[in-house]
């Protein structure tokens, strides 16, 4: 409990430390883009941003989940993540109409960019983000080196606490936030909460190095833009009358963005939706209550996320024996799916056609 509050308090100084060091690149790329007339260095500026409200969402979705659920907010404040990150999408997306719809205006319209200033701003931006990237590879050594310590306590929640609640929420708290400070906006899909102990370890240690790789992939990727951005500086200092290899970042960066926000918004509406989870066979976990013994029916049968890590569930079962056969079913699914929260509702045979299924009956 408290190797977590400090391991807590550590993700969230390293949080504030991204934050500002995006905030000083992104106010000296706006500077320099809006001196020198360059359109590329403005939206790599935005794309600054959307890592910034992508720290925030992590930030402050710390403080506000950590909150207990009240009377009139029942399950808590896990969604306002995910609300968060549908609204700094909506914020980035408007922001890269509007420079698309600038570039294309330029490529009309010839306008002058001031090659020298463009290349030096690039420059500090490749810089800004070889300096995320040690903040960022930092924190991964950090949490490898703290990894057999996690695994423990992670599946002594599953195994034996498994009525207890609220370790486990401080665990997939933890991880949640790990995550999206490696990669901002990215919702998590993969429970550690599956399966039997080794299966356990596999998967928290599986999608670790997923995160990793993920985080990794997105400091090449926004290094790689910085190139292109200097390589288009080096052409316009040289040339200035390409001017065109500007707006044309500008175009290939706002395509990109497009299609890298796209499957988080679809993550982010499935949660909304309350869809099944990505990782979750429905159909598999209905069989498989369908073969507990004793029972004869499943019916409105429904898997849900409350936030991208908290899996619920809600299902009529109709028994025999049903208070035998509930027992066998909150058992697997907690200790084959991991799944927490469960409300079943049980029937007895005959029981459902008057009280359940019957819309005559009232
Ligand atoms: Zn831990
Ligand atoms: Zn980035
Ligand atoms: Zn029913």
């Amino acid at each position: 409990m408290n190797a977590h509050d400090h391991e807590n308090k550590k993700n969230l100084r390293k949080l504030y430390i991204s934050v500002f060091i995006c905030i000083l690149f992104m106010t000296g790329e706006v500077i320099g883009g809006i001196i020198s007339g360059s359109l590329a260095i403005l939206t790599d500026a935005a794309h600054i941003l959307s890592d910034i409200l992508g720290f925030c969402i992590s930030i402050v979705s710390m403080h506000i989940s950590q909150r207990p659920a009240t009377k009139k907010m029942s399950y808590g404040f896990y969604r306002a993540e995910v609300i968060g990150a549908l609204l700094s999408i909506a914020l980035i997306w408007a922001l890269t109409t509007w420079l698309f719809s600038e570039a294309i205006h330029r490529l009309i319209h010839k306008s002058s960019v001031e090659g020298s200033v463009m290349l030096i701003t690039a420059m500090a931006g490749l810089l800004g983000n070889l300096i995320m990237g040690f903040v960022i590879g930092h924190s991964h050594s950090h949490s490898h080196s703290h990894e057999h310590d996690h695994i423990d306590c992670d599946s002594h929640n599953h195994l034996n606490n498994q009525d207890h609640l609220i370790k486990p929420i401080i665990n997939l708290k933890e991880k949640d936030v790990g995550k999206t400070e490696m990669l901002p906006f990215e919702i998590d899909s993969t429970t550690c909460a599956k399966g039997n102990e080794k299966k356990n370890i596999l998967k928290h240690n599986h999608s670790k190095s997923l995160n990793m790789r993920a985080a990794f992939l997105h400091v090449i990727g926004d290094a790689l833009q910085s190139i292109g951005v200097i390589i288009a500086g080096i052409v316009i200092y040289f040339y200035p009358e390409y001017s065109e290899a500007d707006p044309i970042c500008t175009l290939l960066f706002s395509v990109i963005v497009m299609f890298t926000t796209m499957p988080i918004i679809k993550d982010c509406v499935k949660v909304l939706m309350e869809g099944t989870p990505n990782d979750i066979n429905a159909s598999e976990i209905k069989n498989k209550l369908l073969n507990i013994e004793g029972v004869l029916e499943v019916h409105e049968f429904h898997i849900w996320s409350l936030s991208a890590s908290k899996t619920c569930m809600s299902c009529h079962l109709v028994a025999i024996d049903p208070h035998s056969s509930l027992e066998k079913a909150i058992f697997l699914l907690k200790k084959d799916y991991g799944i927490l929260n469960t409300a079943i509702q049980i029937e007895l045979q005959g029981e459902k056609q008057t009280l359940c299924c019957d819309p005559s009956f009232l």
